[in-house]
């Protein structure tokens, strides 16, 4: 299916003011050509060889929207890179494989995971090539509202506990989001939540999450604006609608906030206000799951995150089936990994914590499985440490990166299992200020300034790391980290 396939459904639909989006309505064709005057000129990819649906891949502007998609790439330091959303992190065994032969092909030689449990491709050569690509695996549904795909659910649900099974939700609110015309106008940022009820998605320590339907029965949900209870209950039914309905409002109120989190004032009112447009009980404070402490007159108020985040390794499924949970070191998977990955299982969920969930493995075959894997470089052990150090891609591809971070974590964990054990402390590690990929939880600020490192804000040279984080590890209280000052001063400006 070539991308004109793609576009048909969306012809007619007024494309101007859909941000990072260079189209000329003129250029849409019904069948294969190239469009006057298009090029396909990606001033960092280079020409995409087979244009050939008058789509000009373009790079993303800051005046815009700073996220990149499949179409809209971004100009890194290692060359363009495009990221494919993937709703609700799934993904299938073929598609898989593409990706893996587009990585190779195309890009660095591998996956790079995001925590919105996107992928992304760096080194990107021929943009057009990978859209066509990707379009013909039905990784990208929709040209105008591609990068507003951003479904993040829990990914164990219909395998392994929770209330609901959010899985058939995630295909229709998909649906849903690229069927309205005005949602191709969200930021590319913005995050719909479908938690099943387990609390691992969108709760008070990831105010990320834009807007988040929380089940708390099995056929009612509460509703979640920017990690937070709205006191708003949706029946199962019309989760879809009013979650579609609230990213709507957010387009019109949104003025120059990016995320749901940035609002303040009569703009957050009115977000609030078009919750449930009256259809819906509001305030309804029983003593639900995810209420906690005290009351707040505010109808915004904190929710508690359950501790369901599932170890690496075999998870026994509700059917008696394994789940193979595998970690990838730094988010990143190489094309030969993602194979492997496509061989043990006929799909896979990405999750929103940098590992894959390998659903539906006959029990007889888990051992093997969780072998292939280990064997191929990847994390199974139970509650592998590696699992919980992170870092963005530092110099490696980043021209902003006071440090190769990356090369730095990897020698402070092989020193830190050297000097005694595994190092069993969460860090994220950042080339700059942005600190690019943190985790939403706790997690040791390690932070390139470029004389060394800063942690939790302490000066710390490149070689004394380990020792350091061996003391993080050994303090009681101050294993899971501090919150770094940015995060910090964005709470306070709520
Ligand atoms: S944290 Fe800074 S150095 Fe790291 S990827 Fe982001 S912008 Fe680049």
């Amino acid at each position: 299916m070539l991308l004109s396939g793609v576009l048909a459904p969306v012809r007619g639909i007024a494309l101007a003011g859909v941000s990072g989006f260079r189209y000329d309505r003129s250029q849409l064709r019904d069948s294969p050509g190239i469009a006057p005057g298009s090029s396909g000129a990606n001033a960092v990819g280079g020409p995409p060889s087979n244009l050939q649906w008058g789509i000009v891949p373009s790079h993303r502007t800051r005046a815009t929207d700073a996220c990149p998609g499949a179409l809209t790439t971004h100009a890194a330091d290692d060359g363009a890179l495009a990221r494919v959303r993937l709703p609700g992190g799934r993904v299938s065994e073929s598609q898989l494989a593409v990706l893996a032969s587009c990585a190779e092909a195309l890009g660095d030689g591998a996956l790079h995971v995001t925590s919105r449990a996107n992928v992304q491709l760096r080194g990107v050569s021929d943009a057009g090539a990978l859209a066509e690509r990707l379009a013909a695996a039905g990784l990208l549904p929709s040209a105008t509202h591609e990068r507003v795909r951003n479904v993040v659910a829990s990914p164990a649900s219909g395998l392994v506990g929770g209330l609901v099974d959010v899985r058939p939700l995630v295909a229709a609110l998909d649906t849903a989001i690229s069927a309205q015309s005005a949602l191709a106008a969200l930021p590319g940022r913005f995050w719909f939540g479908l938690d099943d009820g387990r609390g691992d998605v969108g709760g008070p320590f990831d105010d990320r999450v834009d807007v988040c339907w929380r089940a708390v029965s099995g056929d009612t949900g509460a509703l979640l604006l920017a990690g937070e209870d709205t006191g708003v209950r949706v029946p199962l039914a019309e989760a879809v609608d009013v979650l579609v309905d609230v990213a709507a409002a957010f387009v019109r109120c949104r003025g120059d906030a990016w995320q749901v989190r940035e609002l303040t004032g009569a703009r957050r009112a009115e977000l609030l206000a078009a919750c449930g447009e009256g259809r819906f009980a509001r305030g309804e404070r029983s003593e639900s799951v995810i209420h906690r402490g005290e009351r707040s007159e505010s109808v915004f108020h904190r929710t508690e995150r359950s501790e369901s985040v599932f170890h690496l390794g075999a998870v026994t499924q509700d059917d008696g089936r394994i789940a193979v949970h595998t970690g990838l070191r730094f988010g990143t998977a190489t094309a030969a990994q993602v194979r492997l990955l496509a061989e043990i299982a006929g799909e896979a969920i990405i999750t929103p914590w940098r590992s894959v969930l390998l659903p539906d493995v006959d029990p007889d075959d888990a051992a093997d499985a969780i072998r292939r894997l280990d064997d191929a470089g990847l994390l199974v052990e139970p509650h592998d440490p590696a699992a919980s150090i992170t870092a963005c891609i530092g110099s490696h591809g980043c021209g902003k990166a006071l440090a190769d971070v990356r090369a730095d974590a990897t020698n402070a964990m092989s020193e830190l299992t050297t000097i005694g054990g595994a190092p069993g402390v969460a860090a994220h590690f950042a080339g700059c200020t942005r600190r690019c990929g943190r985790p939403p939880t706790p997690a040791v600020d390690v932070l390139a300034d470029g004389d060394g490192y800063l942690v939790d804000g302490d000066r710390v040279p490149a070689g004394e790391l380990a020792d350091v984080l061996a003391q993080k590890r050994a303090t009681s209280g101050t294993e899971r980290g501090a919150r770094p000052p940015a995060w910090e001063a964005r709470k306070g400006r709520r």
